[in-house]
């Protein structure tokens, strides 16, 4: 169905190249959080997509947490923060992933995520996959279940879909 709403706060994402390094298209969302409108569009278009039974939006730092926490508001779900290391009082887990180069750590907060939650893992970007799927390790670590990824953007090429827990449905608003 078409979405007059959804189109034009997609339309506000920013394309910046070369951003954080030579080579890379950076998909800016600031323009759509600034937007009201936008915003409150993407907010309810991925928690249209939510599967029945989730009951814990599981948001990956730092751009994830915005989006991830909206969508927690709206749909009336808990939130559980997986942070860069450093940040939390009390860790529950942590683990450490390959990026292009070196290595990237997320920690899940103690006393958050209980056995048996039904997640949604929400980051702004899937890139790789390889963030969304760490992030997912995690979530199983605690005997809870990844049963949907939300995203706003996919970049396609990168394929970073077939590294996300299997079953798991995957929404991207926008695939590029
Ligand atoms: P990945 O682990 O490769 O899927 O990378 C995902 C993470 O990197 C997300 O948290 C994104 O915020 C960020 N990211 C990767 N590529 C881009 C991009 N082209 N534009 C904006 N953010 C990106």
């Amino acid at each position: 169905m078409a979405n007059a709403s959804l189109d034009r706060a997609l339309g506000l994402v920013r394309e910046v190249p070369d951003f954080p390094e030579p080579g890379v298209l950076f998909r800016d969302l600031s323009p759509v959080l600034a937007d009201a409108d936008a915003f409150r569009a993407v907010t309810d278009a991925l928690v249209a997509a939510l599967p029945p039974g989730i009951d814990t939006v599981v948001a990956i730092e730092a751009r994830g947490f915005l989006f991830g926490a909206a969508m927690a508001v709206t749909a009336g779900l808990g939130l559980v923060a997986v942070r860069k290391p450093g940040k939390l009082p009390a860790v529950a887990d942590r683990v450490t992933y390959a990026l292009e180069y070196g290595t990237a750590t997320l920690e899940l907060p103690a006393d958050t995520l209980a056995p048996g939650a039904r997640v949604v893992v929400v980051d702004d970007v899937l890139a790789t996959g390889g963030t969304v799927e760490a992030t997912a390790g995690l979530v199983a670590r605690a005997g809870a279940h990844t049963d949907a990824v939300a995203v706003v953007i996919e970049l396609a090429g990168l394929n970073g879909r077939s590294r996300l827990p299997g079953g798991a449905p995957v929404t991207a608003l926008l695939t590029v």
